[in-house]
C-alpha cells in the first residue's frame, strides 16, 4: 500500500536541502507538488496542501525541520477529516454498519474482509446479513466468503424484500449478542433514483451506526464523483478503497477525504480476506515521509501469533529442538500475515523496497515449494527427527515429490544448519555474538 506515493514522497524529501532560504523552499514545494501530481492526487487538494505547507513554513522560519514539521501537519489535516478513522463502536453493541457501493466495486468482497478484520484483529463476534437481493449470485456469494472466514450469515431465500431481512436479521443480532451487523445492500451498475429509495428503506429500518461506501480505487476521480453523490443521497460516514493493488498511483486515497469532507476508513489491496488495511492519519503521514509502521507490523504480528506457542516456540529453539513440523506451522501462520510487500511498506526505510518485491510471492517460490512438498510427504516422526531417514527412505520421497535426492540432502542439512544457528544466536551470547559479526 502507498509504495508509489511513498517513493515518490520521500525522493522529494531527500532532495529537500536548504537553511532559511526562501527560493530553496520554492525550489522544496516544487519537488513536492510533482510528487503529489504524479501520484494522481487532484489538483485542487495539491495546491490546498502546498499553501497549507509553504504558510506553516514560513512561520516558523524557513528551513528543512519546519518544512518537514509542516509537511506532516497539513497532510494530517488533509487525511483527518470529522476526526473518524479506522473502526467506530456503537456505546451500545450491536454496532450495525450499511455496507454500500456500486456493483463490481468490490463490495461484496469486502464484507467479507471487513468481517474477518473484526472477528481476528478485534476477536468480536460479527453477523453479515445478505440484504443486497437485486444480484441472483450475490447472497450465494456472500455465503460462499463468510463459510471461508467463518463467520454467521444471516440469509432469506424466502424473501426479495431487504427491509423484511434486515428486520429479522436484527432482531436476531439482538438475541446472539452479537458485536457487530455487517449489511451488505443492493448494487447497481449505475446510481439510480430506484437503488437509492431502496438504501433509504434499508437505511430507516436499519438505524446503522455508520454508513461505508466501498469503492475501487482503479477508477480513479470516478471513485471520489460517485462517493460525493452517494453521500448528498443517502449520507455516508466512510469510505473505503479497493483494488489498491492494481496498478492505481495511490493518489485517490490522499485526495478523497478532504473533496468529499468524508474519511477514508479501510483499503483493500487484494483479492484475499486478509488484503484489508486499517485507515489512520497518523500512520499513513509517517509511512508517506518514509518512516513506516511500526505499530501496525506489530498488530498484524500479534494477529497471527499466539503468545504461549510464541514462547514454547522460543524455548525449542534455544533447545535447538526446532523441527520440520514447527517450520510447516510457520510457514501457515506467515501467509496469514499477508503479501511480502505489504509487509516491508511498514518496515521504516523500507518503504521503496516494496516495489521491488512485487511479484515476490512467498507461498510461490520455487524452493519453498521442494520443502513443503518433502516435508508433507515425511511423517510427523521423521519431521520431528529427520536424521530417521534412511537413503532407501529418502530416495523414496524424492521419487514422492518429484525432488532429486541431492536436493533431498541439501534440504535436510540446509535445516539442520538453520536450526543450529537459531540455537547459537537465540541466548544473550548469541546476541552479542550477532551484533560484533555486524560491526
Ligand atoms: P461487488 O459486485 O461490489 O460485490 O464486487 P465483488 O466483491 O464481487 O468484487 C468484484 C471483483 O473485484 C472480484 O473479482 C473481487 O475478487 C475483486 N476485488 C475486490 N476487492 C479487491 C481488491 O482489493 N483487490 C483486487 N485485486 N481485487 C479485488
Amino acid at each position: 500500500m502507498f509504495d508509489t506515493l511513498t517513493e515518490s514522497f520521500t525522493s522529494a524529501i531527500r532532495k529537500i536541502r536548504f537553511h532559511d532560504d526562501e527560493k530553496a523552499l520554492t525550489k522544496a514545494l516544487g519537488e513536492l507538488k510533482k510528487a503529489l501530481l504524479k501520484a494522481d492526487v487532484n489538483h485542487k487538494v495539491v495546491k490546498e496542501l502546498i499553501d497549507s505547507v509553504e504558510i506553516q513554513t514560513k512561520q516558523n522560519g524557513v528551513g528543512k525541520d519546519q518544512f518537514l514539521d509542516a509537511l506532516r501537519k497539513s497532510l494530517y489535516a488533509l487525511l483527518d477529516v470529522k476526526g473518524k478513522s479506522g473502526f467506530v463502536y456503537a456505546p451500545v453493541a450491536p454496532t450495525v454498519i450499511l455496507m454500500t457501493g456500486l456493483q463490481g466495486s468490490g463490495k461484496t468482497t469486502t464484507t467479507g474482509k471487513l468481517a474477518n478484520w473484526l472477528k481476528t484483529r478485534q476477536k468480536k463476534r460479527v453477523l453479515v446479513v445478505a440484504a443486497d437481493l437485486q444480484r441472483l449470485a450475490a447472497v450465494e456469494q456472500l455465503r460462499q466468503v463468510c463459510g471461508a472466514i467463518d463467520v454467521e450469515l444471516y440469509a432469506d431465500d424466502a424473501t426479495k424484500n431487504p427491509v423484511e431481512v434486515v428486520k429479522a436479521a436484527l432482531e436476531h443480532a439482538k438475541k446472539v449478542l452479537v458485536d457487530v451487523v455487517l449489511i451488505d445492500t443492493a448494487g447497481r451498475l449505475a446510481i439510480d433514483d430506484e437503488l437509492m429509495g431502496e438504501l433509504a428503506e434499508v437505511k430507516a429500518v436499519a438505524n446503522p451506526h455508520e454508513i461505508f461506501y466501498v469503492a475501487d480505487s482503479l477508477s480513479g476521480q470516478d471513485a471520489v464523483r460517485t462517493a460525493a453523490t452517494f453521500n448528498e443521497k443517502i449520507g455516508i460516514d466512510g469510505v473505503i478503497l479497493t483494488k489498491y493493488d492494481g496498478d492505481s498511483k495511490g493518489g485517490v486515497a490522499l485526495g478523497i477525504a478532504s473533496q468529499i469532507q468524508v474519511p477514508l476508513r479501510f483499503i483493500g489491496a487484494g483479492e484475499k480476506m486478509e488484503d484489508l488495511e486499517i485507515f489512520l492519519p497518523d500512520r499513513i503521514v509517517n509511512r508517506l515521509m518514509g518512516l513506516g509502521d511500526i505499530e501496525g507490523l506489530a498488530e498484524r504480528t500479534a494477529s497471527v501469533i499466539d503468545e504461549k506457542k510464541a514462547k514454547a516456540l522460543t524455548k525449542k529453539i534455544k533447545k535447538g529442538e526446532f523441527n520440520f513440523n514447527d517450520f510447516l506451522e510457520q510457514m501457515e501462520s506467515l501467509k496469514k500475515m499477508g503479501s511480502m510487500k505489504s509487509i516491508m511498506g511498514m518496515i521504516p526505510g523500507m518503504g521503496g523496497m516494496a516495489s521491488a518485491l512485487k511479484d515476490f510471492d512467498l507461498e510461490n517460490s520455487t524452493q519453498l515449494k521442494q520443502i513443503k512438498a518433502l516435508v508433507s510427504s515425511m511423517t510427523v516422526k521423521e519431521r520431528e527427527d529427520p536424521e530417521l531417514l534412511n537413503n532407501s527412505r529418502k530416495a523414496r520421497l524424492a521419487k514422492g515429490c518429484g525432488l532429486d535426492i541431492i536436493e533431498v540432502n541439501r534440504i535436510l542439512k540446509q535445516f539442520k544448519n538453520a536450526s543450529k544457528m537459531a540455537k547459537r544466536f537465540s541466548g544473550k551470547q548469541g546476541m552479542k555474538d550477532l551484533q560484533s559479526m555486524m560491526g
